[in-house]
């Protein structure tokens, strides 16, 4: 496992394609994956950065949520991790790891595209948490439709609700807890910028987030709540074996001027800086987190 903190050469820093061929059936399950992800379950290393803090975190059981579930609670934070019930398995793992900081961590499954089921999830996350001042959405869903001659209203819906509806149904719900020095943390994509053609229905989602990201932080400047989103090139998690293809998972990450994609421990300092107050002036911003690729 490497040590993220010691300078070296970031393009040999992790395995770089080929992998070896593996599909799943969504939501995607961790275990199955090879090599394994580096959500920093040996590297991460906490600074107190975010003590104290009461994060609810979306999409918390694999890949990119767990490595920011495991890198807020070693941050000082307490969690809630939604998921969707088929992951119990992931999440029970994610807990283990987490509680190993001696933090509150909660686990609370249920679908997004399920408007009832974003309040509850919110009310259930304040109690748990004893309030809330961190709501990290990270949990979305994503799949390749090559041709037009494929399209389903279905599929639109689907990818719109969890994506999209449930940034606004989170929102709201979350609200009338958030207080000056809140935070708000969405998860855009390169596809929300360079869209691939296969993938219209999801890069359309993740530029309206971009967009929401930002109107949304005006709007709230002045309740002191920051609005801030990630957009990640390709990372090493389910949601690549459960939604694209065997000859892109073989190269996958080539395409990045890094030529390999990111592990998940790779962007969990990106959610802790823009949740921590270190971030203060920082507001609507997306960050783009892409291996060297130029986002645009
Ligand atoms: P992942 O499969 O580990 O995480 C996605 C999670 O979304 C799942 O674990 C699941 O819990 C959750 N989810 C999906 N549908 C849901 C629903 N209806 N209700 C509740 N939860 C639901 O994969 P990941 O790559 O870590 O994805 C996390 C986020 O990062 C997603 O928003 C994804 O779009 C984004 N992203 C990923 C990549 C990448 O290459 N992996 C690139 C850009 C953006
Ligand atoms: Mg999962």
């Amino acid at each position: 496992m490497s040590n993220i903190y010691e300078p070296q050469n970031p393009l040999t820093q992790y395995k770089q394609p080929p992998f070896k061929p593996q599909q799943q059936p969504d939501p995607g399950d961790t275990f199955q994956m090879d090599p394994k992800p580096d959500h920093g379950e040996e590297s991460y290393i906490g600074h107190g950065r975010l003590a104290g803090r009461k994060a609810l975190i979306t999409g918390g059981d694999s890949g990119i949520g767990r490595a920011v579930a495991i890198a807020f609670a070693r941050e000082g934070a307490d969690v809630v991790l939604n998921y969707l019930p088929d992951e119990q398995a992931n999440a029970e793992d994610t807990k283990k790891v987490v509680a190993e900081t001696g933090r509150t961590v909660e686990l609370i499954p249920g679908d997004l595209t399920d408007e009832k089921f974003n309040y509850e999830l919110v009310e259930k996350a304040v109690e748990a948490l004893g309030g809330l001042d961190l709501l990290v959405m990270v949990g979305g869903y994503m799949q390749t439709v090559d041709s037009f001659d494929d399209f389903t209203t279905e599929l639109l819906d689907h990818t719109f609700k969890t994506n999209v509806y449930s940034l606004f149904w989170l929102t709201d719900a979350a609200l009338p807890h958030l207080k000056p020095g809140s935070a708000i943390i969405t998860t855009s994509s390169i596809q929300g910028f360079n869209p691939s053609p296969g993938l219209l229905e999801y890069a359309g989602t993740k530029a309206a987030i971009v967009n929401v990201t930002r109107g949304l932080a005006t709007q709230l400047a002045e309740k002191g709540i920051r609005v801030n989103g990630v957009a990640p090139g390709p990372f090493w998690t389910p949601l690549q074996p459960s939604s694209v293809p065997n000859e892109k998972i073989e190269s996958f990450g080539s395409e990045a001027a890094y030529g390999r994609p990111g592990q998940p421990v790779e962007l969990s300092s990106t959610y802790v800086y823009l949740a921590s107050q270190e971030a203060s002036y920082t507001s609507g911003e997306t960050i783009a987190v892409t291996g060297g690729t130029a986002v645009h």
